[in-house]
């Protein structure tokens, strides 16, 4: 396998990752443990889909330019859209952190973590909230799937709990081995290097309260399951 270096952490350079179709890539090892679990779920009857898997720093940048700049709607915990122009940047920071990732810091970046749903239950477009996988939801089952048998492929759900940072998000499956070997190579200032180098939205703002935004929506995940 490739050395990890920073570009790869960064989501700047792909070139750790195993294609797993055209529009998927995860590390190999990773890619190994997800086939397993597909193949699992399958003899169970469950049909696992990729909704994300490994996502790029720009495209990352995208999304968050976007939201920032008020292109693309940023939601609040009532699924109610967020009116941005009357926010300082920090506030604008701050509602577009809980739901997505600021560039260089998703777990997308990794080819570690992923986002699961299963198609065939799904009748209407997937939206990717938190009910959709509660009780009564279309993807009830799978999560109830993934949270008993996930384990035995080495993923756990880093997002399982809101723990006042991001959201909860139960479509998140992390694969345990590999993304803890990136956790502890990751430096924030080369984060912080990349978001000024690109000229992130409000990367003023960003940096000068890079820490805090650090502690509350980065560094805090659920381990446990
Ligand atoms: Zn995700």
């Amino acid at each position: 396998m490739t050395e990890l270096q920073t570009a790869h952490w960064l989501g700047l350079d792909s070139s750790h990752l195993s294609p797993i179709d055209d529009h998927h890539g995860l590390m190999q090892p990773t890619k190994q443990a997800w086939l397993a679990m597909v193949e699992a779920a399958a003899n169970d009857g469950l049909t696992l889909n990729l909704v994300s898997s490994y996502r790029s720093f720009g495209r990352q940048q995208v999304i968050w330019d976007n939201k920032f700049n008020g292109h693309r709607p940023v939601l609040d915990d009532h699924n109610v859209p967020v009116a941005m122009a009357q926010l300082t940047e920090l506030e604008k920071i701050l509602a577009i952190m809980r739901f997505s990732a600021l560039p260089g810091t998703s777990r997308h970046h990794w080819g570690t973590d992923l986002d699961v749903y299963s198609k065939p239950l799904q009748q209407q477009p997937l939206q990717l909230v938190a009910s959709e996988y509660q009780s009564g939801g279309p993807q009830f089952q799978t999560h109830q799937w993934l949270q008993q048998r996930a384990h035995e492929f080495d993923f756990f759900f880093p997002y399982s709990d809101d723990l006042g940072g991001v959201a909860c998000e139960p479509w998140h499956l992390s694969h345990r081995p590999m993304a803890e070997k990136v956790e502890s190579m990751r430096q924030p200032e080369a984060i912080l290097d990349a978001i000024v180098n690109a000229n992130v939205a409000g990367q003023k703002t960003i940096a000068a309260n890079f820490d805090t935004l650090f502690a509350r929506f980065v560094s805090p995940i659920s381990r446990l399951r």
